[in-house]
């Protein structure tokens, strides 16, 4: 419970409902309002998420926190305030149910928004036995009382249409979907880059990017509207890498996708040869260009991509059940930030992840590579390190303005002071500079356990990927 917890506003119904449901929904909003910040979603996971309403998040994400946490936990949209997702991990473990942080969540079912959920938990208690859920209200014994807390509020939480669960599944297919999978499935150690898409309808510089990285790298990102900032879609640059013989990886946001835009543009992706496709929730608007755009709700979130998309791929189904005659094949990948709350905390998220269907990870930036062992330990812990390749983010820093703008405005992203320190005092010689640091990191990376290759993002610098990649000695 959060008594006085600052609340965004309620959400309305789309639809008019009857007398009876607008009198109970009222009595929900002022009961629930004022104790858990509820926004009315009427999709309720309180049981789940530690009785902290995650929908205070500002993205409304529903499976955990996002890779912005700043390093006091507070949320990046708003620092005046806590992020919800920490506290709920927090409270979470405290109280044992830690395993519980592990179901995957669904999105919102939208038609129910803004309506009440208790009509169908008073069904839930009937059908349990109204005796028996009121005796474990006072219970000691945990367990039994999560066993029936279960049985009433796991069938709202968890519709038909979902049936989300907290176990891992494995890929449904044998031969490699790309050569990014078969290359890390051989146990290569590989590189991959990114190629910034163009702020322009040409394509000439994009073109020659590709090509000028092409010889050095298994497979190319593309971003999608990175920042928040529009770009040459990802989709449109994938096309143009396939179509110059570069194998892309497709950056798909959650802030700029629904449901359906996703499950429409993976089944297109395919028919252009794309077989690597990378989910992460996508940067708020909020560190974007003004005018700000909706920093509200998305409609998903990168669990939830993978979950859908994994589906879709081993089963041959779209979200709402229709089955397909010939489903789409790609190697799927998430985005990870392992610094971004504490290192067990992250490995709660990234085991979510790959239970969902994440095969691969991209990281963050990372500055601090000895800060990557506990993480690896985390996830090791959790039996994930055998079931997901890492590949950790690099990039070589050309200027003191470029490093400053990485730490101060890049959520999740942290340079340490000797780092900032030694490009600042390069002045002119700040890319020598950028790129001894960048070799250092990676010595240091290749040897360590669980760390399949690194993921070279160059922020619009792509000629330095060639010279990089061969000092490394790869
Ligand atoms: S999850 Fe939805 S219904 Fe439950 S408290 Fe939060 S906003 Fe209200
Ligand atoms: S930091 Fe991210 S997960 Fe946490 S409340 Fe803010 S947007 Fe949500």
């Amino acid at each position: 419970m959060t008594i006085v917890r600052r609340w965004q506003p309620a959400l309305r119904p789309f639809r008019r409902i009857t007398p009876a449901g607008e009198l109970l929904a009222f009595t929900e909003r002022v009961i629930k309002g004022p104790l858990f910040g509820c926004r009315m979603c009427g999709n309720c996971l309180l049981q789940e998420t530690a009785f902290i309403c995650c929908m205070e998040c500002p993205k409304g994400l529903r499976n955990g926190p996002c890779g912005g946490v700043t390093p006091e936990k507070r949320c990046y949209v708003d620092e005046t305030r806590k992020c919800v997702w920490y506290a709920i991990y927090k409270r979470a473990q405290k109280k044992g149910r830690e395993k519980t942080l592990l179901e995957i969540l669904p999105p919102l079912d939208w038609s129910k928004a803004g309506t009440e959920t208790w009509a169908d938990v008073f069904r839930q208690v009937r059908k349990t036995g109204t005796g028996r859920f009121i005796g474990s209200l006072f219970s000691g014994n945990e367990v039994r009382k999560n066993l029936i807390w279960d049985s009433v509020f796991k069938t709202i939480r968890q519709p038909e249409w979902w049936k989300g669960d907290s176990d891992y599944h494995p890929p449904a297919y044998s031969e490699p979907a790309s050569d990014l999978e078969r290359s890390l499935r051989e146990g290569k150690f590989v590189v991959a880059t990114e190629v910034t898409p163009p702020i322009s309808a040409d394509s000439g510089k994009l073109i020659r990017d590709i090509n000028l990285v092409k010889p050095y790298v298994t497979a190319i990102n593309f971003t999608d509207a990175s920042s928040a900032n529009p770009k040459m879609s990802a989709l449109a640059c994938c096309k143009v890498a396939t179509d110059n013989n570069a194998e892309p990886v497709y950056q798909i946001a959650a802030r700029d996708t629904t449901r359906t835009g996703l499950q429409a543009n993976v089944i297109g992706a395919g028919q252009f040869g794309i077989k690597n496709i990378l989910c992460v929730t996508g940067d708020n608007p909020i560190i974007g260009p003004a005018p700000t755009s909706d920093m509200n709700i998305v409609d998903l979130d990168s669990v939830q991509m993978l979950w859908i998309l994994r589906r879709m791929r081993d089963e041959g189904i779209y979200l709402d059940g229709r089955k397909m005659k010939f489903p789409p094949k790609f190697f799927l990948g998430a985005a990870t930030t392992p610094f971004a709350s504490d290192p067990g905390l992250q490995a709660i998220k990234d085991q979510k992840k790959v239970n969902a269907g994440a095969q691969f990870f991209q990281t963050n930036l990372i500055f601090e590579p000895d800060r990557l062992d506990d993480w690896l330990e985390q996830l090791d812990k959790r039996d994930v390190l055998n079931k997901v390749y890492i590949m950790i983010g690099l990039v070589p820093l050309k200027s003191y303005k470029a490093a400053l703008y990485l730490h101060n405005k890049v959520p999740g992203v942290y340079l340490p002071a000797n780092i900032l320190q030694r490009i600042e005092k390069a002045g002119e010689g700040a890319p020598e500079e950028g790129v001894r640091i960048a070799l250092e990191l990676i010595d240091k990376i290749k040897g360590k356990k669980g760390i399949s290759g690194i993921h070279l993002m160059t922020l619009g610098w792509e000629e330095i990927v060639g010279r990089i990649i061969t000092e490394s000695g790869f």
